[in-house]
């Protein structure tokens, strides 16, 4: 590959690598009742009413998936793969780059999706969840940078991955990594928002654009 091009790629997972947001379908799994206060959890974050990092464990907490709903979601993550994704994963891969999933979801839903693609579990990063014996939940790794608002920014500076690094993303705590990247492309394929798009270096709307963006 050539000096200026990308030799390692950091995808997001919801909205992004999967048609799905995570939280959301394991919340409206629960009924209509969590998939509401969910909604206004994230609506007052969003507005700044409470602090978004707050906001991370007490929508796990509203939700409180089981290891069997995590497992079904995990099945859902494999077939809402974007279209084209496998493919350019794998291409982008057998070129010699890296491929790294960075993503504030469920590590134990995601890493299904991972194994389909050939990605190394240690290019894996999102928030692992702790079950009981019976699988009901019993919290999240507060330790993780990735349930924080601006986590992927931190993991991304402290990956260490070969440059040029390029991120790819559908939301604002995609965008924080900006500063600790060499590009970041904005993915509107699932949805586009404008917020993200139109500061992004590129904009991106399916697969094959993001195969020519770094193979050519
Ligand atoms: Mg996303």
């Amino acid at each position: 590959m050539s000096e200026d091009g990308f030799a390692s790629i950091i995808l997001d997972v919801d909205s992004t690598l999967c048609g799905v947001e995570g939280i959301d379908w394991l919340a409206a799994a629960r009924g209509a009742d969590v998939s509401e206060r969910v909604e206004e959890l994230t609506r007052r974050a969003m507005a700044g009413e409470v602090a978004l990092d707050s906001v991370y464990g007490e929508r796990l907490a509203l939700v409180a998936p089981s290891w069997e709903s995590v497992a079904a979601l995990a099945d859902v993550y494999v077939a809402a793969l974007a279209p084209g994704a496998g493919e350019t994963v794998r291409e982008i891969m057998a070129s010699g780059r890296s491929v790294v999933l960075v993503s504030g979801g469920i590590l134990e839903a995601i890493r299904p999706v991972a194994v389909q693609l050939g990605i190394p579990q240690r290019h894996v990063h999102a928030v692992s969840l702790r079950f009981d014996t019976k699988g009901n939940y019993r919290g999240y790794d507060t330790t993780s940078p990735l349930a924080t608002s601006t986590g992927k920014r931190v993991v991304a500076e402290t990956l260490h991955l070969r440059r040029r690094v390029l991120a790819v993303g559908d939301g604002v705590t995609d965008l924080a990594m900006r500063p600790a990247v060499d590009s970041f492309a904005a993915y509107t394929g699932f949805i586009r928002r404008a917020s993200v798009a139109d500061v992004a270096d590129v904009e991106i709307e399916d697969y094959r654009q993001l195969g020519e963006l770094v193979l050519t």
